[in-house]
């Protein structure tokens, strides 16, 4: 069975990592796809075309995601292009870790505009085309860092701490119009954004995470397609974590 057919899926951040496996399990689960990137061309081609051979329509957006007035652009044309919403998920994000000390004001800033303010942007540009329909699910990615919070990463922790308020807040304020809004905080997910990490401190990060091993983007990807789906139609306003019981 095929959780979204018929269903119209926008994935931020889908060129790498677990954006790209949510448009793979979301392409295979019949959803229409329309994707963003901000810089990988090549790869954000390779992945049309391999979406599009799961038999949905596919279109990709490069822009960045952290300006308003292009993210605006991007949502009146996927509301013409492809008729509707039905699910956002707000992905794309970065890290620019280092201790507070250290850390400059650009890096605050960037990872809070890309990480936060995309949230908001992607959710409030959309939000007129979502109450029209009466319909919608918008699933955020936060971190299981975004909980505990993690030193050296204040910029990062801070910002996925306000992508749960947000998400929390949003399923407050739109619940009653049948539009749902939950978080997903991932633990540790071996992706581009984790490749340069030492691997001593992976080896003590697998060794803490009582599943003893990291995760995929598809342990992360297969979360979201609940939440996108008509299974999770009565959950609003939580995080899920997909973190091999780390305890937050
Ligand atoms: P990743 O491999 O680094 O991929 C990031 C994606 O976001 C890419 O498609 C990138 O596009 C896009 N992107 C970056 N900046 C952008 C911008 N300004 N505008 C538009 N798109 C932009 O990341 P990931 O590891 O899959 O992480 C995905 C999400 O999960 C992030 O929000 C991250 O914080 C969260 N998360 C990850 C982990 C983990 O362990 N990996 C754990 C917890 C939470 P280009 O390819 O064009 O640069």
């Amino acid at each position: 069975m095929k959780l979204l057919e018929g269903k119209v899926a926008i994935i931020t951040g889908a060129t790498r990592g677990i954006g790209k496996g949510v448009a793979e399990v979301f392409a295979k689960n019949g959803a229409d796809i329309a994707f963003t990137y901000v810089s990988s061309d090549e790869k954000a081609k390779a992945i049309e075309e391999n979406l599009k051979s799961f038999g949905v329509k596919v279109k990709s957006y490069k822009f960045n995601v952290a300006e308003y007035a292009a993210t605006e652009e991007f949502i009146a044309d996927v509301a013409s292009e492809f008729g509707k919403i039905d699910v956002i998920v707000n992905n794309a994000g970065i890290t620019r870790d280092g201790l507070l000390m250290r850390m400059s004001e650009e890096n605050w800033d960037d990872v809070m505009n890309i990480n936060l303010k995309s949230v908001f942007n992607v959710t409030k540009c959309a939000l007129r085309t979502l109450l029209k329909q009466r319909f919608g699910s918008i699933i955020n990615m936060s971190s299981v860092v975004g909980i505990e919070g993690n030193g050296g990463q204040s910029n990062y922790a801070a910002s996925k701490a306000g992508v749960i308020g947000f998400t929390k807040s949003i399923a407050q304020e739109i619940g009653s119009r049948n539009i749902r809004c939950n978080a997903i905080c991932p633990g540790f997910i071996e992706t581009e954004m984790t490749k340069d990490l030492d691997p001593e401190v992976i080896k003590g990060w697998v060794d803490d995470i009582p599943m003893k091993r990291s995760g995929t983007p598809e342990d992360v990807a297969n979360a979201a397609l609940f939440l996108a789906s008509d299974l999770s139609n009565y959950v609003n306003g939580q995080t899920l974590n997909v973190c091999g019981g780390i305890q937050t």
